[in-house]
């Protein structure tokens, strides 16, 4: 492993526009306009640094393996994969939501065995073995909101930011599982093998997340 050279995996779509301002105040740039191209690694300012920018969801795989030293990615995804295979220095409070449950409008309640849709099974798995509710788990992979419109579900598990899709659904927010943000993330043995190098860019990236609270 060529200690000098590190490889950062971000999470493309609305976190990518938030993090980019991040890593410039670290002094981190891509070479080009990474919005405009569909290239999926790129270069950067510094000649040892490369940008990779896939799906969230395969952001904890790349680190823990690591093929990336460093990632980018929501806390939600980062509790559906689990965490164990890597470290989580640091909370950079962008892209903030929360994961909750949320049921039609005035659903009357029910006894017995709950259907909850979600693409977070692990999650709901997790938050309903929790409170001792016995559930019926059905993946989707989005437009879960739909779900207990068509009868597939009596309640979801989903991202809520301003909670407006859930209304336009018919659909309201109830229990807060998590509160959500992107985190960086750090492969274990990179972490070792290339302390200083990462040391400096998260001492960097702190700062970074500090100053723009502070404005
Ligand atoms: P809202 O209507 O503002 O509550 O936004 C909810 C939808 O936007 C969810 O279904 C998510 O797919 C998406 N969303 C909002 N915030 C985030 C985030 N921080 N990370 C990922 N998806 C999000």
């Amino acid at each position: 492993m060529n200690t000098n050279q590190l490889v950062i995996a971000l999470t493309k779509g609305r976190i990518l526009e938030e993090v980019l301002p991040l890593f410039e105040q670290a002094n981190i740039v891509p070479s080009e306009d990474i919005s405009k191209s569909r290239k999926l690694i790129f270069d950067t300012n510094l000649s040892n640094v490369k940008i990779m920018v896939i799906r969230g969801s395969d952001v904890p795989t790349y680190v823990e393996f690591g093929s990336a030293d460093i990632g980018v990615v929501g806390k939600d995804l980062i509790m559906e994969h689990g965490s164990e295979g890597f470290y989580e220095p640091l909370d950079l409070k962008i892209a903030e939501c929360r994961i909750m449950t949320a049921e039609p409008v005035k659903a009357p309640v029910r006894s017995g065995r709950l259907k909850v849709a979600t693409k977070f099974t692990n999650i709901a798995k997790q938050y309903f073995a929790e409170q001792g509710q016995q559930i019926e788990l059905i993946k989707l992979n989005g437009a879960l909101e739909l779900a207990p419109a068509m009868g597939l579900a009596d309640s979801i598990v989903d991202i809520v930011d301003t909670g407006k899709t859930l209304k336009a659904n018919g659909l309201e927010a109830k229990e807060v599982i998590a509160h959500i943000s992107s985190r960086v993330i750090v492969n274990k043995a990179s972490m070792k093998i290339k302390n200083s190098i990462i040391r400096d860019m998260l001492r960097k990236l702190n700062k970074a997340v500090d100053d723009k609270i502070q404005d």
